[in-house]
């Protein structure tokens, strides 16, 4: 299918990989093992092993090591710290073709979406928080305690590294958004533990062989593969753990959010979404509205945390852009991910493509109309069409649920007023994208819609100086950005009288 790199022939040689703990592949303390399987041909590249217990406590211990105040870590300058994660940026670089490959390989997508958004997105992300090493600061603060015999006060607050942090994360961006994680976490000075979801576990295992060729010291990133319910538990309630930071489904996230308030544990969570597109009579553009709805939900399969899976449209233009958006979706190319040419490539799973195929049932079900799509069109892949409905009623379960694959539901509104009550009628509240050239109905809209991330114009992208998150049951937090460094910080104050 692809002539992969050598450095990748060489990687999944080993066939089945343990944990990379404290620098070094160990071979697991369990028996029980994961197939990690290519999606497009439903063939088992490797095998992982599924930790345990004691397998997440060996990388807590090794990340509480590295920690430690007098460790080579805690002692380096913040400016040695930042060239060591520009070093990793470049090594990532380096291996980009080796990592996109690995990542189509396990996640079925596009291989330009793996050349750009995870491996280019990581590189950005880890020179971005390279600069930030330099910036953390505190503040001196003016106090009112009144001190005898003329002494004064000298009061200030210190930002600190929090310390070993939990990093989960899912598959649908699998380097991306672990970078969103470990480079700040990183750049503030803490130590990582990353569990990778079990069904793209190994690019991570890549990428942190990377991170020890690139200098990083042993036990600075660590990672522990496995499933949710034992691997991903023991991490989240390990007592040696200061932060959890949480990305995937709401349902997790609420499990997670519980674990850690049992142990009062740091705990950040970036969830779901059903993210509305509104495109109003007057948009700037229709072709670019129509191809700006078409990528903002079929781009990666429409497994995007931020995907627009709900549009609503003007009645006026309703049927003119949903001709559009159906049009682009029926000349999409389904193709496997190392086909350049290809538009949509397989979800990630079997079992992940029937939650899908559920879903376009209920939609059916419930009386939605189908306008494209809906079909598997290859006996072997986890493919499915680029699929359209439509619908009038809000609360059915295809406009309420997050369905996480190539799934738009359109739905008409008639003003302002009732695009925002159908937009924000919904528990999630991740992101929105408004299509007008009416600049004072973009900003009334972006001052009243309950999303975490507006976009006007446009699908909405991630750029590593703008936070991400989520109202509602979308999440608690915010990564990116200098908010997205300073929650793996802790702040301590201090008076000194002098
Ligand atoms: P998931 O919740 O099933 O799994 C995510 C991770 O959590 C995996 O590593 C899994 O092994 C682990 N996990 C599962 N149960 C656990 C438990 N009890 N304790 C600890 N860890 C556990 O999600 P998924 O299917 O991998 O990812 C898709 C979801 O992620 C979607 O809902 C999507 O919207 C969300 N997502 C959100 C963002 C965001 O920035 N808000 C970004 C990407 C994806």
């Amino acid at each position: 299918m692809v002539n992969l790199t050598q450095r990748l022939t060489e990687f999944l040689s080993a066939k089945s990989f343990g944990h990379f703990i404290n620098g070094a592949y160990t071979s697991g303390n369990s028996e029980e093992t994961i197939d990690v399987v290519n999606p497009a041909t439903e063939e088992t590249i490797a095998s992982v092993s599924l930790g345990s217990s004691d397998d997440v406590d060996q990388a807590v211990r090794s990340a509480k090591t590295a920690f430690d105040y007098n460790s080579p870590w805690r002692k380096m300058t913040p400016d040695d710290r930042g060239k060591l994660l520009f070093a990793f940026a470049d090594k990532i670089e380096e291996h980009k073709e080796t990592l996109a490959q690995l990542v189509t390989l396990e996640n079925g997508k596009l291989i330009k979406d793996a050349r750009s958004s995870d491996v280019g997105g990581a590189a950005k992300t880890f020179r971005y928080y390279a600069g930030w090493t330099t910036k953390i600061e505190g503040e001196t603060l003016d106090i009112s305690q009144a001190q005898k015999g003329g002494k004064q006060n000298f009061a200030f607050t210190r930002r600190e590294p929090i310390g070993v942090v939990a990093a989960i994360v899912p598959w649908n961006f699998p380097l991306s958004i672990a970078s969103w994680k470990v480079a700040p976490a990183l750049a503030a000075g803490c130590t990582v533990v990353l569990k990778p979801s079990e069904e793209t576990p190994l690019s991570a295992l890549l990428f942190a062989e990377l991170a020890t060729e690139a200098g990083l010291p042993p036990g600075v990133l660590n990672v522990v593969t496995g499933d949710g319910s034992t691997t991903g538990a023991a991490l989240t309630s390990h007592k040696g753990v200061s932060k959890v930071t949480f990305t995937g489904s709401t349902r997790t996230g609420k499990i997670i959010g519980k674990t850690a308030m049992d142990n009062v544990t740091g705990v950040s969570l970036e969830l779901g979404g059903k993210s509305p597109a509104i495109v109003f009579d007057d948009a700037l553009d229709f072709d670019a509205a129509a191809k700006g709805v078409a990528a903002g939900i079929f781009r990666n399969q429409g497994q995007v945390c931020v995907a627009g899976s709900r549009v609503y449209i003007q009645k006026k233009v309703f049927d003119k852009v949903l001709t559009d958006v159906s049009h682009i979706a029926q000349k999409m190319k389904i193709s496997h991910g190392f086909d350049e040419s290809a538009d949509l490539g397989p979800l990630v799973s079997k079992g992940h493509l029937e939650g899908v195929c559920s879903y376009i049932r209920s939609g059916l079900d419930e009386g939605a109309r189908l306008l494209s799509g809906g079909e598997q069109p290859f006996d072997k892949g986890y493919y499915l069409q680029p699929t359209i409905f439509s619908a009038t009623d809000n609360k059915q379960t295809i406009v309420q649920e997050e369905i996480f694959g190539p799934v738009l539901v359109a739905v008409p509104f008639t003003n302002l007023e009732d695009a925002l009550q159908k937009a924000n009628d919904s528990t999630m509240g991740l992101a929105a994208t408004v299509w007008t050239k009416d600049i004072s109905k973009a900003m009334s809209m972006v001052n009243r819609l309950q999303a975490g991330v507006v976009y006007v114009n446009s699908p909405v992208r991630s750029d590593p100086n703008l936070p991400l998150g989520g109202y509602k049951h979308s999440g608690i937090g915010r990564e990116l950005g200098k908010t997205g460094v300073y929650a793996y910080t802790t702040l301590k104050s201090v008076n000194i009288v002098y």
